[in-house]
């Protein structure tokens, strides 16, 4: 595996490759790795030739308040499990390399950014133009054929599709499922600042999802009544969701009852970690 830190050396690394026709893969991650981003990398490596990594915890989709300096760093652990799942080149660039001074672009996508994660107060839209700016650059800089994201993220996910497709960007998006612990807790960089308590009270989002699965299951289509089933999991353990809500698995449209695949979204602080989960309902998109 080489690691590159900047794009002249990822260019020059990647160029020959291409010209070779070799298919080319990107799995873009602010690292700290953990089996969620595991999961990427394996389905990656299978389904490309040359596996490039990022590795870059990108200050621009951090709002104001959040801790960006006490978000879980370890390169050289993310490097030794990047190159034990084969991947070709880690991209692990400089804050300066990727935003130089003077840099005054941004790329923003319109009504997916502004629900969900978008209206809640921790994010806001500008959490997902720092994300679109940044894969937006990171498509330029590897021009990969194929790049992998996580269900986990499901909106991140439908806002980079969106990009992808306004801007033309010549690269096929893959979402993978998400991958939880055996408890049911989503796996999650932030899971690290949970105490063992917090923990604990951490799992009442999937219990939450899955208690809305079970009543869309037995046959309850009113978005409120499946809602409510959610809702009493967080309330027992004494969760405050900064939303819960029911949309549109493509385009994330408000949904009043659950009669096809629908995605139910739920972000809540535990101690200090900020959650997100969520869980498609009633059939496949
Ligand atoms: P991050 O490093 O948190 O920005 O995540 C990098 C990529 O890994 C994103 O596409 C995430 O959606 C994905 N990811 C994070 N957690 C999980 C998980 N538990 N399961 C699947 N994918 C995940």
């Amino acid at each position: 595996m080489t690691t590159v830190r900047s794009v002249a050396e990822l260019r020059a690394v990647l160029d020959p490759e291409r010209r070779a026709g070799r298919t080319i893969g990107l799995v873009p991650t602010m690292g700290a790795f953990h089996e969620g981003h595991l999961s990427l990398i394996r389905r990656a490596r299978e389904e490309c030739d040359v596996l490039v990594v990022s590795l870059f915890v990108n200050p621009v989709q951090f709002v104001p308040g959040e801790d960006l300096s006490g978000y879980p760093r370890d390169e050289e652990r993310d490097s030794a499990l990047a190159s034990e799942e084969g991947v070709d080149v880690l991209f692990a660039p400089t804050e300066h390399e990727l935003y130089p001074p003077g840099f005054d672009t941004v790329v923003s996508v319109g009504g997916l950014a502004e629900v969900l994660c978008g209206a809640a107060t921790s994010r806001g839209p500008e959490h997902f133009t720092g994300v679109a700016t940044v894969v937006a650059k990171l498509f330029n800089m590897v021009g990969p054929d194929v790049a992998w994201f996580g269900q986990k993220d499901a909106q991140q996910a439908l806002v980079i599709k969106r990009m992808v497709r306004d801007l033309d960007i010549p690269v096929r998006v893959e979402v993978c499922p998400t991958v939880r612990d055996a408890d049911g807790l989503a796996l999650s960089s932030r899971n690290a600042y949970l105490s063992a308590d917090e923990r604990q009270r951490a799992l009442a989002l999937s219990r939450a999802l899955r208690a809305a699965r079970a009543r869309v299951d037995s046959g309850v289509t009113d978005a409120d009544a499946v809602l409510a089933a959610a809702r009493e999991q967080l309330d027992a353990a004494g969760v405050e969701p900064e939303y819960l809500e029911l949309r549109s698995p493509t385009d994330l449209g408000s949904i009043e009852r659950v009669d096809g695949a629908t995605l139910l979204a739920v972000a809540a602080y535990v101690g200090q970690a900020r959650l997100i989960d969520n869980m498609i309902l009633g059939g496949t998109p």
